[in-house]
């Protein structure tokens, strides 16, 4: 295994969900964690937790759809610590609802988030790293990346089949030319705050019956397939995880 101790980390969506568990994951086990998003009282909440246990954090207020926060956050990053490990991609937003409520604000900002996001994250991470002939993007798609669910889902799904579909370029553009490892996350239902978002009343009480019907994955459980596929030797990489619980379809 390669030891993720003193390695440099960046995680987007870090105040909360997958994200967060998974900053704790790598922090105990030795890296040093740059945690961004837009909520900063969850950041720094977040970072004094990670310190308290030994470990180090550094909060950078990121917004993913602004590429002048994105570049401001990883230069932040590069001027304290000097390089770029590890880039956990995981900001990402689920506001269902069906297409006949033409919610339009709300596909724009899952394109933007989830599409766009991860686009401008990369953008401003790869030059580091090709320079330093290593690294490693971890992608957040879903299982709505996989395959689809129907009602509600279609905008969402878009979004990650577009992320899957980028990684995998990606890992074919990057990986052999510059030794960057790329892989796809690919989580099924995982306990967070995702479904927060949802403002149309009828997918609401959709999405809390569909949880009701399984044991859901933990945030934590996700974390720990990060770190899995992140620990693996440096000539293996694990191009696509794809996580369920035990019980979903
Ligand atoms: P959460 O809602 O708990 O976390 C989402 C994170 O994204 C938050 O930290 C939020 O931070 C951040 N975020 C949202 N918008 C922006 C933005 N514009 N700029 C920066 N950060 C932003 O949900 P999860 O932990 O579940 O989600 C993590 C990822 O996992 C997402 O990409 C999601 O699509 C994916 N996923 C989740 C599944 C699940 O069942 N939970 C299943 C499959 C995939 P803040 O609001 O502070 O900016």
């Amino acid at each position: 295994m390669n030891t993720l101790n003193e390695k440099i980390v960046l995680i987007t969506g870090a105040s909360s969900g997958i994200g967060a568990a998974t900053a704790k994951k790598f922090a105990a086990a030795g890296a040093k964690v740059g945690i961004a998003a837009r909520r900063t009282d969850r950041l720094e909440a977040l970072k004094l937790e990670i310190e308290q246990a030994g470990g180090q954090a550094l909060s950078l207020q990121m917004d993913v759809t602004d590429k002048v926060s994105v570049e401001a956050s990883v230069n932040a990053l590069l001027d304290t610590w000097g390089r770029l490990d590890i880039v956990f991609n995981n900001a990402g937003v689920m506001p269902m609802s069906g297409i006949d409520e033409f919610k339009t604000d709300e596909w724009e900002n899952m394109v933007d988030v989830n599409i766009k996001g991860v686009l401008n994250v990369t953008a401003a991470v790869l030059p580091s790293m090709i320079k330093q002939h290593s690294g490693h993007i971890v992608n957040t798609s879903s299982v709505a990346g996989r395959r689809l669910f129907g009602q509600g889902f279609a905008v969402y799904s878009a979004t990650k089949y577009a992320v899957s579909a980028f990684t995998e370029g990606l890992r074919m553009e990057i990986s052999k030319a510059h030794n960057i490892r790329v892989t796809s996350i690919q989580p099924g239902a995982t306990e967070s705050e995702l479904l927060n978002s949802t403002t149309s009343e009828g997918y609401k009480e959709m999405t809390t019956t569909f949880s009701g019907q399984m044991t859901l994955l933990a945030a934590s459980d996700i974390a720990d397939a990060v770190v899995f596929a992140t620990s693996a030797p440096e000539h293996v990489n694990v191009a696509e995880l794809y996580v369920l619980p035990t019980s979903q379809f």
